[in-house]
């Protein structure tokens, strides 16, 4: 039987797993959810001797129960190979008492490569299952990692085009290079003067103009989506916690049934909601710990089952969590009101007009399943520095944001179980932030490329291929528009007018 999909807003709408990917968002805005979540197929015992492509097989084919076994095993060797630096493609680091899940060491050294290097796969893979034979239109908002990751996924896939649009001095300097040295005939990489979530909120307004997607079918196109609202995003993402639960009992650091605590730097609420997906998929998991930075908007919703996006803006050291409108979100509260889609979606109304909404008492009792925190700017540098000090490992800002909160966590309740922290960047794509944390004397005032090398030499890890790239490539990209002009860019670059 196969697995269908449903929109969080509309309970009619049901759908294969390989249309989902296609089509990136549910017509009527909502986003699209598995009817039920599936089990584990294998016991924990046996997830020991898997690699991280069986792992990725076993987990996947109980999601995308449309694609054959074929199909999958062909996307999934081409998208976890040589270019990820290490062949277990998400190494488990033990640092002071805790596992560090590094899953940056793929193409573009931000975590957002675990899904989107086997994204354009799947999504080319389900064009050809379901005859679609438009043009895919890949448009995705980015606070700097998915954009670059996005690109070089989908660069020069036949069938494909991807734009990109991120916020203008939102990103650090080697995300922007990253971004705008992008070779590939099909990619184009556009600077807003807003921030991420005008971004977001404006890709999804193109998504749902009606008149818009007329012009586009008429021209030989169709839009789909690369961000984690698209469900091909975040089933490749539960893999790695089931794959890290199978390293730790490999290594003899739990018992088979043991639960283990998952920590998560978060921002769109995707990481940890694979990390929640595979809590119920049976992996023993206690509690999931979402961590937010000073845009804490997360942390006030699990503590007063409030949402809202109504306040400052912050720009941090970790960029890619400045976010006000956790998209992802959405799948919980469907979750979370018994899937009821009227219910989703009067709350997504609520956010839409007023900017807020509240869940009853009864919602928020179905939350227990999480922890939540926050680190302030200080609380992050400074647990680079000290845990650098301390043990020699660097970390990035994000997984630090992680750490702070998890070690407040654990100060506060005295839960002592085992925790994995998501390491979801390579401390090289935040160099300038990251040194300045540990020496701001030495190298708080110098420029963000020539840091880079210093970083090398304290950390002793090689400076990364994505990295020294960058430092060689020509700028192609320098495209920038109003927040409001996104349609009018979309409609130039695609020849439209
Ligand atoms: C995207 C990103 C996050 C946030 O992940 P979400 O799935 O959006 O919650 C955290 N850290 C880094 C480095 C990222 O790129």
């Amino acid at each position: 039987m196969n697995l269908q999909y449903t929109s969080t807003r509309n309970p009619n709408s049901s759908v294969t797993a390989s249309q989902a990917v296609l089509k990136g968002l549910a017509d009527d805005g909502g986003l699209f959810v598995p009817e039920r979540i599936p089990a584990l197929p294998v016991s924990l015992e046996e997830l020991k001797d898997m690699t991280y492509q069986e792992t990725a097989c076993t987990v996947m084919k109980e999601f995308l129960t449309d694609y054959t076994k074929e199909e999958l095993k062909a996307c999934i060797a081409r998208a976890y190979d040589e270019k990820f630096d290490t062949e277990e493609i998400a190494p488990l680091a033990k640092v002071d008492g805790v596992y560090y899940l590094e899953l940056f060491h793929g193409p573009t050294i931000a975590f957002k490569d675990m899904a989107l290097s086997i994204l354009p796969h799947l999504m080319t893979t389900a064009a050809r299952k379901n005859g679609a034979d438009r043009e895919i239109v890949i448009l995705t908002a980015t606070s700097g990692d998915t954009g670059k990751a996005a690109m070089a996924g989908f660069a020069d896939v036949e069938g494909t085009r991807i734009i990109v649009f991120y916020p203008k001095g939102g990103v650090s300097r080697v995300q922007e290079l990253q971004m705008a040295t992008q070779k590939g005939k099909n990619v184009d990489v556009v600077a807003i003067h807003g921030n991420f979530d005008n971004a977001q909120s404006g890709v999804k307004e193109l998504f749902g103009d009606r008149e818009l997607a007329g012009r586009l079918e008429a021209a030989g196109y169709q839009f789909s989506s690369a961000n984690s609202i698209n469900i091909g995003r975040l089933v490749p993402q539960i893999v790695y916690y089931v794959y890290a639960y199978g390293k730790l009992l490999a290594n003899g650091e739990i018992q088979a049934g043991e639960k283990i605590n998952i920590t998560v730097p978060t921002g769109n609420f995707g990481n940890i909601l694979a990390a929640y997906y595979a809590k119920q998929m049976g992996l023993p998991v206690a509690k999931l710990i979402c961590a937010s930075n000073e845009n804490r908007v997360l942390f006030d919703f699990f503590r007063t089952g409030t949402y809202d996006r109504n306040r400052p803006f912050k720009l941090t050291t970790s960029p890619s969590m400045d976010i006000l409108i956790s998209s992802n979100l959405e799948r919980l509260i469907y979750q979370i009101c018994g899937r009821d889609a009227g219910v989703d979606a009067a709350l997504m109304a609520g956010l839409q007009a007023e900017g807020r909404y509240t869940v009853t008492e009864a919602m928020k009792e179905q939350l227990s399943d999480f922890a939540a925190g926050y680190a302030t700017e200080e609380e992050t540098a400074d647990t680079i520095r000290r845990v650098y000090e301390r043990t020699g490992y660097v970390m990035d800002t994000h997984t630090a944001v992680a750490a702070r909160v998890y070690g407040k966590y654990r100060e506060e309740t005295g839960d002592g179980t085992k925790t994995v922290i998501a390491s979801t960047a390579s401390p090289y794509k935040f160099v300038k932030s990251v040194l300045a944390a540990i020496d701001p004397e030495a190298y708080g005032r110098q420029e963000e490329l020539a840091l880079l090398p210093k970083l090398e030499r304290l950390s002793c890890v090689e400076m990364p291929g994505a990295v020294q790239e960058i430092l060689r490539a020509q700028v192609r990209h320098t495209r920038e528009c109003d927040a409001d002009r996104m349609r009018e860019t979309v409609e130039e670059i695609l020849g439209l007018n």
